[in-house]
């Protein structure tokens, strides 16, 4: 299509210009108006139409719907040979007054299902029609408005067989296509009783809900919260063209509103009934009725590319009042690799923290919970408000796998992983490197009380981070095996280190599993699943021999020996880890694979909680 004239330069046809000079598309533009021509010009929709500009192939007519129908035989006048159609929001009276002339077999009406609350060429975007239907009027067989319920109505697309192949209607298919529309064939009287539902309707109503907020105070108005921001959104609309298009679809229009009306009587019937007595049956029935209906109808509504019916999950995120912060979110977000499809922000008066809605494919919500959770976010699953994730407590002595197994369970039940025992090598790290005597009791807990640590919680991403310094490594050095326990059986380091980890665990609100000593007898005795894991000394200390010397000949054993048996001795005269106590299960390992250790543990998980 080359060149195309588009004749009128408000949003719509600002905006096809700008997709069509994308495209390379010669663009004539045409408007009444010398100002609104010359900003869309300015804003690169394409050259003012002259005298001597050659003849378009195909003319857009992007008038308001009272005048349309008037350019579009005009337009089959000017030019004998171009195809043109106009792009009005009402279909039937137009369409009706151009039927008839002697051109109209080169003309067809349509429209671009494609709009934003603020008109004329400055809000124009070349991205406008992307995904959105492009309804083409071929004329059909119904004949004027036909009143009567939508069940009984023509389906959608009544037009011809005949008039729906023509070429113009194939040429105006292809040019929607182009600019990244899609198109829908359908009679003009389908799409005007359709457009009365899903953009003439609401734009009124939202017009109406925002025009009560006239006279409210502004204490009242400073409550405004999302919902009354969402259903008044579009209320800024052109009160003049909203005029010029309810009068061209008035039939259809008065329709829904008196339908609208009957059920706003009904309510206001019920609600009416309440004054006296709050809790009469027909109040609340005559509410969640309303209420109810309202969930089946939004259920019906087709995800934004169009496609079937979908609902998606949302994850609301407690965003701290910082700079950055949002940045941080969304970095992280994308670092999770889940996709945001929608996404709104909230920021409530009076709270340090905004709240992100994260719209998101229903099977990832859960997923992305989680994963912000452990990166230290507070989240909140709609519709799992009150899900309280479950705690897993799981001691054992060294070597017996208490490591492998949580982190695989946290992978298998989606929960955050605490490895509390790098809590004390963290400890030991920072009293050495600050060069205190672990011999002193009162400088080592001093130390740790003040020392900056930031546990991981990803069972996937075990980074420690301690005072500034990535200490991932150094915890695991044999040299710091060996003195850990001595900072481990300070009492006041015990004390400090229940405190942290009893608030992380706090905080876990979607589920986490701690492994340590004492988790499941000090730390969190009230745990959902207390376990203690255990093994025999010579399964132990090959494990810890392969782990650490990459063998478990008789050197490595040997070598192994103190970090293993003489560690546990010590470890265990502060906590309990060798036998169980009441309330935990204990799972020998000795002659267990790891997944099967994983499916014992995750089989003390009751059900619904997995
Ligand atoms: O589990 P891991 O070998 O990393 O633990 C290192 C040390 O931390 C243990 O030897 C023990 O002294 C101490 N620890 C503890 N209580 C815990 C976890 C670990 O005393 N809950």
């Amino acid at each position: 299509m080359n060149p195309v004239r588009i004749v009128g330069s408000g949003l719509l046809g600002a905006s096809l210009g700008l997709r069509l000079r994308q495209l390379g598309v010669e663009v004539q533009l045409e408007d009444t108006s010398p100002a609104a021509l010359a900003l869309a010009r300015d804003l690169g929709a394409g050259q003012i139409a002259a005298e001597d500009s050659e003849e378009p192939e195909l003319v857009v007519v992007a008038t308001p719907p009272d005048v349309a129908a008037d350019v579009v035989r005009e337009s089959l006048d000017r030019f004998s040979r171009a195809l043109v159609t106009d792009i009005a929001s009402v279909k039937a009276r137009v369409v009706e007054e151009v039927e008839g002339h002697p051109g109209a077999d080169r003309y067809v009406g349509s429209h671009p299902m494609a709009g934003r609350e603020r008109s004329g060429a400055l809000a124009a975007d070349a991205d406008l029609f992307i995904g959105r239907p492009w309804v083409i009027t071929p004329i059909g067989t119904e004949s004027g408005g036909r009143s009567g319920s939508e069940t009984e109505e023509a389906p959608a697309g009544a037009a011809t067989e005949e008039a729906a192949g023509s070429d113009v209607v194939l040429a105006v298919q292809q040019f929607a296509l182009s600019v990244g529309a899609l198109p829908v064939v359908m009679s003009p009287q389908t799409h005007d009783r359709s457009a009365a539902v899903v953009s003439h309707m609401p734009q009124l109503v939202s017009s109406l809900v925002a025009g009560a907020l006239r006279d409210v105070p502004p204490e009242t108005l400073g409550l405004a919260g999302q919902g009354l921001r969402d259903v008044t959104r579009i209320a800024h609309s052109d009160s003049r063209l909203w005029a010029t298009i309810v009068a061209g679809n008035a039939r259809e229009v008065a329709r829904v509103l008196k339908e609208i009306s009957a059920n706003l009587d009904r309510l206001i019937a019920a609600v009416e009934a309440g004054v006296d007595d709050p809790f009469a049956l027909g109040v609340l029935s005559g509410v969640s009725e309303a209420i109810r209906k309202g969930n089946e109808g939004v259920e019906r509504i087709p995800g934004k590319h169009g496609g079937a019916p979908r609902r998606y999950g949302n994850v609301f995120v407690l965003v701290p009042d910082e700079p950055g912060m949002l940045g941080r979110l969304f970095a992280e977000v994308g670092e999770i690799g889940v996709n945001i499809e929608d996404l709104s922000l909230e920021h409530t008066i009076g709270r340090e923290a905004g709240r992100a809605m994260l719209s998101v494919l229903p099977h990832e919500t859960m997923r992305l919970a989680v994963a912000l959770e452990r990166r230290g976010w507070r989240v909140v699953v709609e519709g799992k408000e009150n899900h309280v994730g479950v705690v897993i407590a799981l001691d054992g002595p060294s070597g017996s796998g208490k490591s492998t197994v949580s982190k695989k369970v946290a992978e298998r039940l989606g929960l955050s992983y605490l490895d509390t025992g790098a809590m004390y090598r963290a400890a030991a790290w920072h009293c050495e490197r600050r060069g205190i005597d672990l011999d002193d009791l009162d400088a080592v807990a001093e130390a740790t009380v003040a020392m900056p640590l930031d546990m991981p919680l990803d069972p996937n991403d075990q980074r420690i981070v301690c005072d500034g310094v990535d200490v991932t490594q150094a915890i695991r050095e044999s040299e710091l095996s060996r003195v850990v326990s001595k900072v481990a059986t300070n009492l006041r380091v015990r004390a400090e280190m229940k405190r942290r980890q009893r608030e992380i665990i706090a905080a876990a609100h979607m589920g986490i599993i701690a492994e340590g000593r004492d988790i499941a007898t000090v730390v969190a005795p009230d745990a959902d699943v207390r376990v203690l894991l255990t093994a025999s000394e010579a399964t132990r200390l090959a494990r810890r021999a392969r782990e650490v010397r990459g063998s478990d000949d008789a050197d490595a054993l040997e070598a192994t020996r103190d970090e293993v048996l003489r560690r546990d001795a010590d470890d265990s005269t502060v906590s309990e880890f060798m036998t169980a106590k009441d309330g935990v299960t204990e799972i020998d390992s000795s002659a267990l694979g790891i997944d099967e250790v994983v499916e014992a543990v995750v089989s003390l998980v009751p059900k619904e909680r997995r």
